[in-house]
């Protein structure tokens, strides 16, 4: 009995302690809600990726200038890259001259020396979530309206983790040390069906929104994987990404290979950026980026960012688009 009276004390001691912290825990969010919404505890993020030092970039800003189109950069280097950080630094630098001579400076924000799960390598950046119909060709940029390239899971894991930390993610170019990173695209048949192709490795992949488009999440758009130098590797890259083209240029159409396309769009090592409609708009689709800003007595004004999914004919680009999307 009197086991029983105790227990039911106890009871209803825990009963009314618990009633009084779920009223605290209320009344708390009441007073937060007033400003802000009610607030949950924020779990610290585990990350994966370690961040072991920062590399000293002194010099490799000095000639910044307010008024002038600018793109931030952080670059990510690894002991485990085929390339040094000084080559990696070359790259930079060799980028910055090239995009210069056409009005935009690149301003490198950090460098930093990471290790990361080698699991994060050799994988398929993305899949495609649909093919062509058969005997349907596609334009060039069309294309991936229909396949729907998205992110893969580990990508995406590893994407949050490098970045998990940084600002203004959505408007900044990070450059990732993934290895082995592959890509899939839709290749036709003999008998004009379409099949998915067999994944090609890639040195460097940008991630650019004319592929991507609206499906990969904002805060990743700025994200290029680079795991080796050819010199202009990085502004190659940087091109895919800031000029929202293909391997295209100079009256020469849209190619899965840039082996036979001049200038900065190709493979052969040219860094010029060409204009006008012979260029393809190239310079004037870089002006345009939504990653650029220029700084004027402290204040930063940001390109708009772009009108529909970041798609090659994206309204931002205006006439800068070639006719048919090819
Ligand atoms: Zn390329």
């Amino acid at each position: 009995m009197k086991k029983v009276l105790q227990l039911s004390l106890t009871k209803t001691l825990v009963f009314i302690l618990t009633g009084l912290m779920l009223f605290c825990v209320v009344q708390s969010c009441k007073k937060d809600t007033e400003e802000t919404e009610c607030s949950t505890p924020i779990e610290p993020f585990n990350h994966q990726v370690s961040f072991n030092y920062e590399y000293d970039i002194s010099g490799m800003n000095d000639t910044m200038r307010d008024n002038v189109l600018t793109a931030d950069i952080v670059l990510f280097h690894s002991d485990d890259m085929a390339m040094t950080w000084n080559t990696l630094k070359a790259e930079f630098l060799r980028a910055d001259n090239a995009f210069r001579t056409v009005g935009v400076q690149l301003n490198l924000k950090k460098a930093v020396n990471v290790t990361f799960p080698a699991e994060w390598n050799n994988q398929l950046a993305y899949n495609l979530l649909d093919l062509p119909d058969s005997a349907v060709n596609p334009a060039f940029y069309d294309m991936y309206n229909t396949t729907k390239p998205t992110l893969t899971d580990t990508i995406k894991i590893a994407f949050k983790d490098f970045t998990y930390d940084e600002e203004n993610k959505a408007r900044t170019i990070f450059v990732l040390p993934l290895k082995g990173v592959k890509i899939v695209f839709a290749q036709q048949n003999p008998d004009s069906t379409w099949k998915v192709s067999n994944p090609v490795a890639t040195g460097a992949l940008s991630f650019p929104t004319y592929i991507l488009q609206n499906r990969i999440p904002r805060n990743y758009r700025g994200i290029i994987t680079m795991e080796q130098s050819s010199a202009v590797t990085l502004a190659h890259e940087l091109g895919h990404k800031l000029i929202n083209v293909s391997h295209e240029g100079l009256n020469i159409s849209p190619a899965f290979s840039g082996s036979s396309i001049p200038g900065l769009m190709g493979y052969g090592g040219s860094t010029t950026i060409y204009g006008g409609q012979s260029g393809r708009w190239h310079q004037e689709r870089l002006l345009l980026s939504p990653f650029l800003y220029k700084m004027n007595s402290g204040t930063r004004t940001y390109n708009p960012d772009y009108s529909g999914n970041g798609s090659y004919n994206d309204a931002i680009y205006g006439s800068y688009v070639m006719a048919g999307n090819f």
